[in-house]
């Protein structure tokens, strides 16, 4: 099955203006040439139109971290869906495991976000991933099947082409502890299977890994059959790293 390979950067809160400013500089002239992957760069909300006006006329694409599970109104801090697509960005994190872990986000509030994604044309990436204890108690699959189960009719609501799930083991994250080539491929196989009970369309959904992934290891990721791209933190910080991760590919 023919996949466009996906490269996404989540640079979380990290940088001021000027520094976000010289990466996106820096990471512009990332040309067609030197990649064939799709590659979204999600940046702070401040930095979204900074972000999509760098990349004008390149292959770059911006996306946001989150985005409401509202439309619009008296929701102070919040920031819809239709605001974000409005600076032009086409893409929006939802469910990183920081985001269900500091916010509590749970299964309702994660469909009525990526329905108000979708409402807005926003494309989507959505994180799912085991803790180190659900790992050490044989509980992964198990867990990676409710996150995806619980979204899935909302997900069905979408073009096939409109979504990318990103598996995130979060002991993985931010740890400089990367699963092995073999342990990711293991779940993204799992992945694609649990996908096919909601989805006809499984075999051309894109999985990608993410969790301390580095030029060093990104390559041996990539060979793997099911994996289809990555989603980068602490490595997307730094244009060489970041580059080196998309031309491993
Ligand atoms: C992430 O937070 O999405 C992530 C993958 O972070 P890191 O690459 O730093 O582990």
């Amino acid at each position: 099955m023919n996949r466009k390979p996906f490269i996404a950067a989540n640079w979380k809160m990290n940088l001021n203006r000027t520094e976000a400013q010289t990466l996106l500089r820096d990471l512009s002239n990332i040309s067609v040439k030197d990649s064939e992957s799709e590659i979204v760069i999600c940046v702070p909300f401040p930095y979204l139109l900074l972000a999509t006006e760098q990349f004008q006329g390149s292959q770059l694409q911006t996306g946001s971290q989150d985005c409401s599970s509202h439309a619009v109104g008296a929701y102070t801090g919040e920031t819809s869906a239709a605001m974000i697509r409005s600076c032009n960005a086409n893409y929006t994190l939802l469910g990183h495991s920081e985001r269900r872990r500091y916010h509590g986000e749970k299964a309702t509030e994660l469909s009525a976000k990526i329905r108000e994604a979708h409402a807005a044309q926003l494309k989507i990436i959505f994180c799912v991933g085991e803790t180190l204890e659900e790992r050490e108690q044989k509980l992964h699959f198990n867990c990676i099947h409710e996150q995806i189960g619980e979204v899935a009719s909302a997900l069905q609501e979408l073009p096939i082409d409109s979504f990318v799930i990103a598996y995130e083991p979060v002991w993985a994250i931010g740890t400089g502890k990367t699963a092995s080539p073999e342990t990711a491929q293991e779940m993204h196989a799992y992945i694609r299977n649990v996908l096919k009970n909601s989805f006809s369309m499984a075999p051309q959904i894109r999985i990608i890994y993410g969790g301390s992934c580095t030029p060093e290891n990104a390559a041996a990721l990539f060979k793997q059959p099911d994996i289809d791209g990555a989603l980068v933190g602490g490595a997307s910080l730094n244009a060489a790293s970041f580059k080196s991760i998309i031309h491993s590919y």
